[in-house]
Formats: C-alpha cells, sequence, structure tokens
C-alpha cells in the first residue's frame, strides 16, 4: 500500500480550508494546510466579510450621528471622516479575529502548517518551499480573487478591488463603482454615509440581479435617496487615467454618451476562482474561470482531491464555505457518501436595511416553474421597525400550492439575523402553522416571521366555509356591527 507525509493536505487556509483542517486534525488525520499569505484567515478576514462589516457599522453610527434629529436628538455638528481612524478600527477587529485563525492556534490541534505557494508534481503530491510533500487526500480552498474586467484602458487605469478599499489613506472625495452585486451595493451606500460621491454603473435594469426585482428596486431606492447615483442599463466604453481622477466613459440605452470622473475606480464585477499556478492542468484537474469541476460529493475527476469555499464556483459566502469544508471532511475521514444540497442556504447582503434571502424566491421559482403563492408582511407594521425608525421593507413568504414553505426574502432591518429563524423552520420542516402558534417575545422585529405565517394562517381559519360551520354547530350570530356602524 502506497504511504504518504499526510493523510489530508489542503490548499488555502480561509473560512473552506480552515474548517476541513480543524475537522480532519481533531479527528485523528494528519494534516496538512499550505496558505500562500504570512497569515492565516483568507479574503473573508483580511479583505472581505470582516472589514466590510465593520466599514458598514462606521458608517451606519456617522449617518446616525448626521441625523440625530430623527431622533428627537439636537443635531450634532459631525466633522469629516479621518478614514485612517476608520481603517485603524477595522485593522483592529481584524487582528482580534486573527487570533483564533492563528497558526499557533492550528498547531495546537495537530495542523502542519506551511506558507507558500504549492504546485502538483503528481496527484498526491506538491512541491514547496523546495521540499515535495504528498498526502493521501486534497482539498484545494485557494479562493477567489475580483474579475478583472475586459474594458478599453483600464489596464493602464489605476483602479482598486476589495483588496485595497480598507486601507485608504484617506476617504476619497469620489468613487465609480464597476458593478452592482452585493460588495458593490454594500460598499456604494457605506462610502456614501461616510462622505464619498459614489457613482454606481450597472449593465441591467437591475441592482443584486439574484434577487428579485421588487425587492431590489427598493433597496436601490434607499441608496438613491442617501445620493448615490446610478446608472442604469449602461455599457462600459472606456476607462482612461486622468492623473488626479479616472474617467469611464459609459453608453446608456438610448445610446448616449456619459464621461464620469472619480478620484476612485473601484472594480466589483464578479469573482474568479484561485486555481492558476498549481499545476492543475499538469495532472489533469478540469477548471475554468469560475472554479472546478466537482461532482455533488466535491470530488474532482481524481477521487481524492476535492474542493471547497469560493472553487466550487456556487454560493461564494463564507458559511457556504465552511459547510462545504464538513461535506469534505465526512467524505474523507467517516467514508459517508456526504453530498451537497444547497436547497436551504441562506445569504444576506449587508446595505440598510439588509436583504436576506433563503430557498426559493419569485425569480427561482418562475424559472424553475414552480407554483407559488406569496405572502407578506411590512416593517411599517411592524412596532419595534417603527420605534427604530425604520419603516421600509417587508418579508415575503413562499409557499407552494400545499402550503410547504418554498423560501424567505426579509428586506429590513437586521434581516440577517431574522432569517435565522427560517433556517431552523425550513431545515426542520417545521410548517407556518408552528411558528404561527409560537409565541415571540414582544416588541421585536422577529414578530414580522411569525406575523407573516400567522397571515397566511388566517386566510384559512376565517374563511367563509370554517365560519358556516361554527355558526351551525355552536349557533354563533355573526357580526355585531357592520361596515360604516362604530
Ligand atoms: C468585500 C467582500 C465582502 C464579503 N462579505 C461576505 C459576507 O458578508 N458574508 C459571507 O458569507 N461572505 C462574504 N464574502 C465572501 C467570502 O469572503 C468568501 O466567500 C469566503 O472567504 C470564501 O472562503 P474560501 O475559503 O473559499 O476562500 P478564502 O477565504 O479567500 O481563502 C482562500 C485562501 O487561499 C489562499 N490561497 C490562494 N491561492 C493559494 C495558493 N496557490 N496556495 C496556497 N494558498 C492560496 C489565499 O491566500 C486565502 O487565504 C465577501 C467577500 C468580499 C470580497
Amino acid at each position: 500500500m502506497a504511504t504518504y507525509d499526510f493523510d489530508m493536505g489542503i490548499l488555502g487556509g480561509g473560512s473552506g480550508g480552515l474548517t476541513v483542517a480543524s475537522g480532519s486534525a481533531q479527528l485523528g488525520a494528519k494534516t496538512l494546510l499550505v496558505e500562500k499569505e504570512k497569515e492565516l484567515g483568507g479574503d473573508c478576514l483580511h479583505y472581505g466579510c470582516v472589514p466590510s462589516k465593520t466599514l458598514i457599522h462606521t458608517a451606519h453610527v456617522y449617518h446616525l450621528m448626521k441625523n440625530a434629529s430623527r431622533f428627537g436628538l439636537p443635531s450634532a455638528g459631525v466633522g469629516p471622516v479621518d478614514f485612517r481612524e476608520v481603517a485603524g478600527r477595522i485593522q483592529s477587529v481584524i487582528q482580534i479575529i486573527q487570533r483564533h485563525d492563528s497558526e499557533e492556534r492550528f498547531c495546537k490541534l495537530g495542523v502542519k502548517v506551511e506558507i507558500g505557494e504549492p504546485s502538483f508534481v503528481d496527484e498526491h503530491s506538491v512541491r514547496l518551499n523546495g521540499k515535495t510533500l504528498s498526502a493521501k487526500n486534497w482539498v484545494i480552498a485557494t479562493g477567489s480573487s475580483p474579475a478583472v474586467p475586459s474594458v478599453p484602458g483600464l489596464d493602464q487605469t489605476p483602479y482598486v478591488t476589495n483588496r485595497d478599499l480598507f486601507s485608504f489613506e484617506r476617504l476619497p472625495e469620489s468613487m465609480i463603482i464597476l458593478g452592482a452585486g452585493p460588495i458593490a451595493a454594500e460598499m456604494a451606500q457605506a462610502f456614501c454615509r461616510l462622505g464619498t460621491r459614489v457613482d454606481v454603473i450597472q449593465r441591467s435594469d437591475q441592482i443584486l440581479s439574484n434577487e428579485d426585482q421588487d425587492l431590489a428596486d427598493q433597496v436601490m431606492k434607499v441608496l438613491e435617496g442617501e445620493g448615490v447615483v446610478f446608472h442604469m442599463n449602461t455599457s462600459i466604453l472606456s476607462a482612461r487615467d486622468l492623473g488626479r481622477e479616472r474617467e469611464v466613459r459609459i453608453k446608456t440605452k438610448e445610446g448616449e454618451t456619459i464621461s464620469l470622473r472619480a478620484e476612485a475606480l473601484l472594480a466589483a464585477l464578479g469573482r474568479e476562482a484561485n486555481l492558476k499556478g498549481m499545476n492543475l492542468e499538469g495532472i489533469g484537474v478540469p477548471y475554468d474561470d469560475k472554479g472546478l469541476k466537482l461532482d455533488e460529493r466535491l470530488r474532482t475527476n481524481h477521487r481524492h482531491i476535492y474542493g471547497a469555499g469560493d472553487v466550487t464556483g456556487t454560493h461564494q459566502f463564507t458559511h457556504a464555505a465552511g459547510y462545504e469544508g464538513g461535506i469534505v471532511v465526512s467524505n474523507v475521514i467517516f467514508h459517508l457518501p456526504r453530498k451537497v444540497d444547497y436547497t436551504y442556504l441562506p445569504w444576506c447582503t449587508y446595505t440598510q436595511p439588509e436583504l436576506a434571502s433563503i430557498g426559493m424566491n419569485e425569480k427561482r421559482a418562475k424559472a424553475a416553474g414552480i407554483e407559488y403563492e406569496v405572502w407578506a408582511e411590512e416593517f411599517k407594521d411592524n412596532d419595534r421597525s417603527l420605534a427604530e425608525g425604520e419603516h421600509v421593507g417587508k418579508i415575503k413568504m413562499l409557499l407552494d400550492k400545499k402550503g410547504k414553505p418554498l423560501g424567505v426574502q426579509i428586506l429590513g432591518p437586521r434581516a440577517g439575523d431574522l432569517v435565522c429563524e427560517w433556517v431552523a423552520a425550513l431545515n426542520g420542516g417545521i410548517k407556518p402553522m408552528t411558528l404561527a402558534a409560537a409565541v415571540h417575545p414582544y416588541p421585536t422585529l422577529g414578530e414580522i416571521n411569525k406575523k407573516v405565517a400567522g397571515t397566511y394562517l388566517s386566510s384559512k381559519i376565517f374563511s367563509e366555509r370554517v365560519k358556516k360551520g361554527l355558526r351551525f354547530f355552536f349557533h354563533l350570530r355573526g357580526r355585531a356591527c357592520g361596515p360604516g356602524e362604530s
């Protein structure tokens, strides 16, 4: 039998790779983790979720300070933002979380961490820092990078990506954002709130194109209300460096050419999997820009080489990477043939209001040819929401014809937290009736979950048929007050 240096070899020390490393080492597998950067943690910790959510919160506080009078408070005279202070706070949050993802911690768990850029020499071995290291199983979890858009002149024009955004020396006066996906929308609002003039360029007529248009349009309206300028249905013609500014020329749907200028240019037009330079071609592992070609157990064509995280090219979220890491551990260590199932994978865009989603939305249900009905409740009817000055947004619950939940979309304050109740409900097969009957504390935003389920139930309980039956059996005598009487 062939022998290897390690039972498990992992390439990439981000959300996916760290999940596999901690799981496999704690289960007794001799584990190697190879990371190319000096520190573990990946994009989420250093250039993604953590810095972006920290920045978003800082921008939210500043927004509240500027709008103190809306809460019955004296207007506070707020000064301009010193971005070095903001960047400092971002770094301090990263440093705290970094301890959890440190090399020392993983070493204590039993993981051998190597820093460097590995390249496969055969399907069981990589060359790294002058050594050849072999493993019985490999997991590729090298994440993704911002896609470089093919815009004439962009290669000669300095632009920034999510890797630069959180360490600006000073707040840019103006910023053009290419793309209107979740990262673009979150950053557009955050920078605009901090005082940057923001223009967003989008090819189609909708931002956040995976979401239902009615909800995405509401997000856009809020951002527009705060000052973000959207250029919808436009194509990018060219980019140019003007020294102190960058110029982007766009063409509108009507054929008009417009020139936009800004101090910073942010490319947020999607992500490309980090798969080049590892000699995957040499060992015959197929991939494209989106990601690896994997089966449902996340195996490549070589059954002992797996993929997890953004390299799967499916759902590029930290929690998806963690979930996929768990699937890999089950398959490799327990030899359980576990397959991925993304039916109830939730996600959230952290604009304010947040937009969270689980299961089917109307767009996906229509595309799948599934018949559905929608039950909705608005945050303007939620007492806690009103108390907090939040009036925008709603919850949409999609049910199939038999009343089984297909999915839930929430646009509103703390939607990312509110969707967690639906994570449990949908994964646990809980019926709307159970949710409607469960007592929720008052006054909470979470009552909206109970209310939407209750509204659906009311339509069944308070039907004419039920009323007729109750009148017949219990001699109920009907209305005591008619329309127009009081
Ligand atoms: C601005 C922004 C905000 C985001 N916000 C959220 C959010 O709020 N919620 C959410 O769920 N997701 C969010 N994401 C997405 C999230 O960051 C990713 O989905 C997640 O990091 C993917 O984990 P991963 O393990 O696949 O990749 P990563 O975490 O990026 O880890 C990959 C690791 O592999 C290393 N690596 C790369 N190439 C090699 C190589 N050749 N050899 C060795 N190591 C290599 C990298 O250095 C990196 O450390 C955000 C992303 C961005 C950019």
